[in-house]
């Protein structure tokens, strides 16, 4: 044991314990209290003025002894004439000191007041034990005979408001002594003092570190509304008055002193055209119609200018009545942003309007890559294109497929297929059926690109082309038809006899017949009747071809009077056959002048096109070959070629 010297005068011998000096002492078992003890007293200090030693904030967090509470402690070992009176504070697994006054045990002693003990099964709380050296529970290695200790212990339970033990006010001295009941009483009011002292002062403890954690919370807020540009106001509604922070005031370009408080001159600072709005949504709220208020409106800043703001507030207080006592808000600063949405609308309707009003439909296409189709955006010209709203394509193309014509829906399909995969721009002529405008054509081009998610999205636009396919349709008349005669021309019969020798070359087995027509004495014809009635002979003539013909059968007027045939198919005895029938036809069928019958006669080459002609000049010139010989043979005939 060592001794605190000048206990009694309250102060503690340098070598042993300053105020922020450590004790701690483990109780747990008595190896552990052995061991704990070279940690017992920590002392590098010789600056000291108490007479009570304090322990550290530890897992217990014990708070450091209040004076009174080393008051107490003194009057507790003055009063009790004993070497040590201390307050331990202990748990289940340990014990710390709290506050000691006398001589320094070198450990501490077990708690026997202990924790693990409720009230109730120690109705006077205290223990006292005479002599150490003749009781139970202080024999042992823990107490052994190395140990300088106490002889007498006497200790009262320290106890919570709920019955809980928490520590015990201890009383150890060097002789065996006893304590009354009138002293044990006394133990026991110093120990519900100081019991009541650690509690307020916990409570105060914990009180103090909530204000502090509000404060700190506060601090954060206002820096982070400062920080973010917005704001604070709070309302006395009863006095119209307005205490505004500062931020607030920044807000408007004010100073901190430069703006009155009062209600009247805030409503003022609103633009004329938001301030109806603006009262409305606030009594609104005062009359509790609306959770909270908020409103975006103008207000003039200090420079004359306006800005636009959003306000949100909210009455915090209300009198018995419901009348709105206090509100607080928040104001913020939407001028860069209501510019910028502002700006943003512009755009948006500057595109519309630019893709509402060219003809046609401005889209973007979408193809998912489980095949799923829809227009994310169509321009109002869906409406001509498709007869469909923007909204009816924006989630499934399958209206507008519905709509090509089946002639060319594979074609518009497969077309779209090759764009996604290759990328590269979808164009394509292609009919549509109608409910309202019937068959049209449209012509659309797009550009494609590849999304993340392996879908393809289309830009472009569809614009309808069917006038122009009507006069491409009619100068394509125009330059394959023979006027005069309707039948094909010269250059359209050609290409189509090309087309058929092509097929024959596919097919090898294949033939067809041609056969070479030149009427006969055409010239002496217009010269006796005049031209016109040489043309209408000309139309006299083409139509017998054409009754004479079969679909797929090629007919042309190669020019003048001459005519051609290809009756694909068909062999020498065929085409021989077939001009049997024109001849026979002219006979029986004149052309009438003035109910005049003008017999007209032709002379008719054939040959056969086969599949090694080189081109199809080659079998025309052997029908020609064929007709000049009916010609030298007297006119009116049909002559074979090579025959
Ligand atoms: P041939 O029996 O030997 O065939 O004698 P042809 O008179 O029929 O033959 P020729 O080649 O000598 O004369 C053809 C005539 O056809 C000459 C031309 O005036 C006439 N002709 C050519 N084109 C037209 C046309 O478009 N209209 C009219 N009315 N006559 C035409
Ligand atoms: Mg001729
Ligand atoms: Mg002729």
């Amino acid at each position: 044991m060592q001794r605190i010297s000048g206990a009694s005068t309250g102060t503690i011998p340098p070598k042993l314990t300053t105020p922020g000096a450590v004790i701690e002492l483990l109780a747990m078992t008595p190896s552990l209290q052995r061991s704990a003890l070279p940690m017992l007293v920590r002392n590098n200090s010789d600056q000291h003025a108490v007479s009570s030693a304090t322990t550290a904030a530890g897992d217990l967090a014990v708070p450091p002894a209040s004076r009174e509470c080393q008051a107490l402690t003194r009057l507790a070992r003055v009063h009790f004439g004993v070497a040590t009176a201390m307050v331990m504070v202990s748990d289940a697994r340990r014990q710390r000191m709290l506050a000691v006054d006398g001589v320094l045990p070198d450990m501490l002693p077990p708690d026997l007041s202990g924790p693990s003990l409720h009230a109730s099964m120690m109705p006077d709380r205290t223990v006292v034990v005479p002599d150490t050296w003749h009781d139970e529970r202080f024999r042992g290695d823990a107490y052994g005979i190395a140990m300088h200790r106490p002889r007498f212990y006497a200790a009262c339970a320290l106890t919570s408001a709920d019955g809980r033990h928490w520590g015990a006010l201890c009383l150890l001295d060097e002789l065996p002594r006893t304590l009354d009941e009138a002293q044990r009483e006394f133990l026991r009011e110093l120990a519900g003092l100081i019991a009541h002292g650690y509690e307020r002062d916990q409570a105060l403890t914990t009180l103090r570190e909530r204000v502090e954690e509000l404060e700190a919370g506060g601090e954060r807020m206002t820096l982070a509304l400062a920080g973010s540009g917005t704001g604070v106001w709070d309302r006395n509604v009863v006095t119209g008055e307005i205490d505004y922070s500062r931020a607030w005031k920044a807000i408007l370009g004010y100073e901190d002193h430069e703006i009155g408080n009062r209600i009247e001159e805030a409503y003022l600072r609103l633009h004329p055209d938001d301030i109806e709005y603006v009262r409305a949504t606030m009594q609104t709220h005062f009359e509790n119609r609306t959770d909270s208020y908020a409103v975006e409106h103008r207000i003039r800043c200090k420079d004359g200018s306006y800005k636009w703001i959003c306000s949100r507030g909210k009455v915090v207080k209300r009198d018995s009545d419901g009348r709105a006592l206090r509100m607080v808000g928040t104001t913020t600063d939407i001028t860069a942003l209501r510019e910028m949405a502002a700006q943003l609308q512009q755009s948006i309707e500057l595109i519309t309007n630019l893709t509402d009003e060219v003809p046609g439909l401005v889209f973007q296409f979408r193809l998912m890559p489980d095949g799923r189709a829809f227009f994310p955006y169509a321009s109002d010209g869906i409406r001509d294109i498709y007869e469909l709203t923007p909204h009816e394509a924006a989630t499934s193309a399958e209206t507008i497929d519905a709509l090509i014509d089946a002639r060319d829906l594979n074609a518009y399909r497969e077309s779209l297929k090759e764009s996604a995969a290759s990328l590269l721009p979808w164009h394509l002529e292609y009919r549509v059926r109608l409910p309202r405008q019937g068959l049209r054509w449209r012509l659309g081009d797009a550009r494609p690109r590849r999304l993340d998610d392996g879908s393809t999205l289309w830009h472009g636009f569809i614009t309808d082309v069917t006038d122009r396919k009507h006069i491409e349709a009619e100068l394509q008349e125009l330059a394959t038809i023979d006027f005069l005669t309707q039948l094909p021309n010269r250059r359209h019969f050609m290409m189509q006899s090309e087309a058929e020798l092509a097929r024959i070359r596919r097919a090898e087995s294949r033939v067809a017949a041609v056969l070479m027509f030149d009427l006969d004495h055409f010239k002496a014809l217009n010269d006796r009747w005049g031209h016109p009635v040489g043309d209408r002979a000309l139309g006299h003539f083409a139509a017998l071809l054409r009754a004479e013909m079969r679909a797929g059968d090629i007919v042309g007027r190669l020019g003048g009077e001459e005519f051609a045939m290809v009756l694909p198919d068909n062999g020498t005895d065929a085409a021989i056959a077939f001009a049997g029938r024109v001849q026979q036809r002219m006979l029986s069928t004149p052309l009438l002048y003035d109910d005049e019958p003008i017999v007209l006669t032709v002379s008719i080459g054939i040959d056969i096109m086969r599949a090694t002609d080189v081109g199809t000049q080659q079998p025309l010139s052997r029908g020609d070959r064929a007709l000049y010989r009916a010609k030298e043979r007297g006119r009116n005939r049909i002559e074979i070629y090579g025959e």
